[in-house]
């Protein structure tokens, strides 16, 4: 039977929670056992797909194509586990659900009430994630979006109390994860917010089993372990520091030293074998002794949110452990081509050029401008999604002579859409979970740099987009602007243009797809790590 681990927040938001639920699964895989992993948001969105990632962070999408909270990155990076739409819920999804079955008539006689109705819906998404193909789930780990104390977090919080009762004592272990605020007049780390809010949380009959305590730069002493334990009732060994860890990769090896696993394995009854971490330990070692350096550019929209774009930024860490070399990526603003500087003045430094996915039309001429000099110059260039669509835009208006070409979703009457709606996607009014979503097959082209990459025929990335290549102007691209098509969604009579690439450039790639949400340390994705080495070369050449 499968048992489950629960991962709560204290103090604050942002205290670490999914890099921690992260963590735990990767030693927990490292003993030998299979796990799943999820969380619940308790915000009323039914996903994240409508929310602005410079405020939320980034939305990150699943093969089967749900829009999820960024923190199943960190799931995806650190774990084998398998992510779907059951990986992530939220009040609104469990509401949805609750209110569809009240009006089918499942409740027919009865009240329906956030306990048991709402409860009783949280507690059969987590059963599911045990059930049917993944029977065979050893451990499954549930984190909990929010702070305890939050009012919108406690019907959450009620249900994982109640999961305990149903499945004994034995099968349920409660890990909490809390800030220790450092006062510098003081000279210590406090431990009374912790104590505020694990009493919290034993209010509502949650004995946490582990204490996470998140420290900043400074190391749980003695003394605050003592405290901790005795206020929480928590034993020593159960409370880990959780100090500041860089690179973030290490935070795991440094929760091992501490025997986090076995205290939760412990907990749950469970004797398991010794757990082998050598591949992650070499990872971690590498990215410590990491000496050469690359600088791309990513030119877009200003962002002042670290996580809007968290799976690239983690996907340049990857591809610089596989060709052995530091990325450094630097924001640049698009919109300052606009406004009379040029790409050169910014970019020339830059050994590549990055292009990343985006919405609505804010800076998208300035993107155009540093497509024209990445193309011209012959500058090492990654275009991802909206990347790939500037890429289309630019090479018609200056390579066909079409001055006005653009995307449907910037102009909607140009008279050259050379991206544009497909006709399923005309007339939907919805915004959320409409757009093209999850994995789709992509043939590969031979002699492609697409096709080397990769090293196959066939992939499958993950797409979150509503707008594509316009097929009607491939000829005229292929013949005019050198364009080279590398892969292909098959669909009918109508083949969809994945990947696009220029033959007579050392490296010019762009995805309609998303390849950054399948990068991990252990196995860079294919065209971060193909752009990172063509951009090396070239810093190498340049001297
Ligand atoms: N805005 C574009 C579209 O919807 C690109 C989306 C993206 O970059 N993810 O097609």
């Amino acid at each position: 039977m499968a048992k489950y681990v629960f991962v709560t927040g204290g103090v604050v938001s942002s205290v670490g929670k999914g890099v921690c639920a992260a963590s735990l699964g990767l030693l927990l895989e490292a003993r030998g056992l299979k796990i799943a992993i999820m969380k619940m948001d308790p915000y009323i969105n039914v996903d994240p797909g409508t929310m602005n990632p410079f405020e939320h962070g980034e939305v990150f999408v699943t093969d089967d194509g749900a829009e999820t909270d960024l923190d199943l990155g960190h799931y995806q990076r650190f774990t084998h586990a398998n992510l779907s739409r059951k990986s992530n819920v939220t009040t609104g999804g469990i509401y949805n659900a609750v209110i569809q079955k009240e009006r089918r008539g499942e409740y027919l006689g009865k009240t329906v009430q956030v306990i048991p109705h709402i409860t009783d819906e949280i507690k059969a998404r987590i059963r599911a994630l045990t059930t049917e193909a993944d029977k065979d789930v050893d451990i499954a780990i549930i984190e909990i979006g929010g702070t305890v104390g939050d009012i919108e977090s406690q019907p959450f919080l009620e249900a994982i109390r109640q999961f305990r009762l149903d499945m004994g004592r034995e099968n349920v272990c409660y890990v909490h994860v809390t800030l220790l605020p450092y006062i510098a007049a003081a000279g210590e780390l406090k431990t009374k917010p912790t104590q505020h809010s694990v009493r919290a949380l034993r209010d509502i009959g949650i004995h946490p089993n582990v204490i996470v305590c998140r420290t900043g730069a400074k190391k749980l002493g003695a003394e605050q372990r003592a405290k901790i334990a005795m206020f929480c009732d928590v034993p020593d060994d159960a409370i880990i520091s959780a100090e500041d860890i860089s690179p973030l990769y290490a935070i795991p090896l440094n929760f091992k030293r501490q025997a986090l696993d076995t205290t939760i394995l412990n907990a749950l009854q469970m004797e398991v074998g010794d757990s082998d971490l050598t591949e992650w330990e070499a990872v971690v070692e590498k990215l410590k002794t990491l000496n050469e350096e690359v600088r791309i550019a990513a030119v877009g929209k200003y962002i002042a949110h670290d996580d809007a774009y968290k799976s690239i930024n983690e996907a340049f860490t990857h591809a610089g452990i596989a060709n052995n070399c530091k990325v450094v990526l630097e924001w640049v603003d698009s919109e300052q081509f606009e406004n009379g500087v040029t790409p050169e003045e910014k970019l020339a430094d830059f050994d590549g050029v990055l292009i990343g996915p985006g919405f609505g039309t804010r800076g998208v001429e300035g993107k155009i401008k540093t497509m024209q000099y990445v193309r011209e110059q012959k500058k090492p260039f990654f275009g991802i999604c909206l990347g790939m669509q500037i890429a289309v835009i630019e090479m018609a208006r200056n390579c066909l002579g079409l001055p006005q070409a653009s995307s449907t979703e910037f102009t909607p009457d140009t008279p050259d859409p050379v991206i544009s709606l497909l006709s399923e996607q005309r007339g939907i009014q919805d915004m959320g979970g409409t757009m093209r979503l999850g994995a789709y097959k992509c043939g590969l082209k031979e002699g492609t740099k697409a096709r080397a990459a990769y090293g196959v025929d066939v992939i499958h990335e993950r797409h979150r987009h509503r707008y594509e290549f316009n097929n009607a102007y491939l000829d005229q691209l292929e013949q005019k602007a050198g364009l080279v098509v590398s892969g292909l969604h098959p669909k009918g009579d109508h083949n969809l243009v994945e990947i696009i690439e220029l033959a007579d450039h050392p490296w010019f790639c762009a995805s309609q797809f998303h390849p950054e949400f399948k990068s991990t340390p252990l196995v860079p994705q294919p065209l971060f790590r193909d752009f990172v080495k063509a951009a090396l070369q070239g810093a190498r050449n340049r001297g």
